[in-house]
């Protein structure tokens, strides 16, 4: 039975400036992310998942309703998206994670470059991801609103192994419509310790 818990952030709201400023932290977390959280409670108080890991419930979101399946997605991403962050700027890939990004993309900065524009071409609302794929490999993929990879409906499923937000609420009070230099800037606070970690797990 998994307990659907509201985590604090890991860190201070203004912990990610100047890439995120804490004004954006404090309303994404404490407002955007507890709504996502509150719905999902709701939507899935009586349903016969409730209690199942949310990997389990998005196996089969494609039968449920499009209340549990926006707020499942916004409650299970923004707490990747905490955690894919860190203060005191990014760290870089090592390891078995450098080898597959290497042999995947040519090198990191063509897999950042793909990410990008990943990012920049999903339109309107939703996020960028780097996955690994059913076939083991990495793979890179952009879904709409609030889904995920890990959603039977998406387009190119996997398991998420770093996700960036590019909903106009993530980014908008600093970078405006800016959305390409939100994502340039990104790089800087992202923790590939963390993306290491889950891609080990996605491939055990
Ligand atoms: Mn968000």
């Amino acid at each position: 039975m998994t307990t659907y818990t509201f985590a604090d952030l890991p860190y201070a709201y203004d912990a990610l400036e100047p890439v995120i400023d804490a004004a954006t932290m404090q309303i994404h977390h404490d407002r955007h992310h507890k709504a996502y959280y509150d719905n999902f409670l709701a939507a899935i108080k009586d349903n016969p998942l409730n209690g199942q890991p949310l990997e389990t419930i998005f196996a089969h979101i494609s039968k449920e309703s499009a209340a549990l399946r926006n707020n499942a997605g916004g409650y299970y991403n923004h707490n990747h998206y905490w955690n894919v962050m860190r203060p005191h700027g990014s760290n870089a890939p090592s390891g078995a994670l450098l080898d597959a990004i290497n042999s995947t993309f040519g090198s990191v900065d063509a897999c950042k470059a793909a990410f990008k524009d990943a990012g920049i071409k999903q339109f309107g609302s939703g996020w960028a991801w780097l996955i690994v794929g059913k076939d083991g490999k990495l793979a890179i993929t952009s879904t709409p609103n609030q889904d995920n990879p890990l959603m039977d409906t998406a387009t190119v499923q996997g398991t998420p192994i770093l996700g960036c937000d590019v909903w106009e609420h993530a980014y908008y009070l600093h970078y405006q419509n800016k959305r390409p230099d939100y994502l340039d800037a990104w790089w800087q606070i992202v923790n590939w310790d963390y993306v290491a970690e889950r891609y080990a797990k996605a491939t055990a």
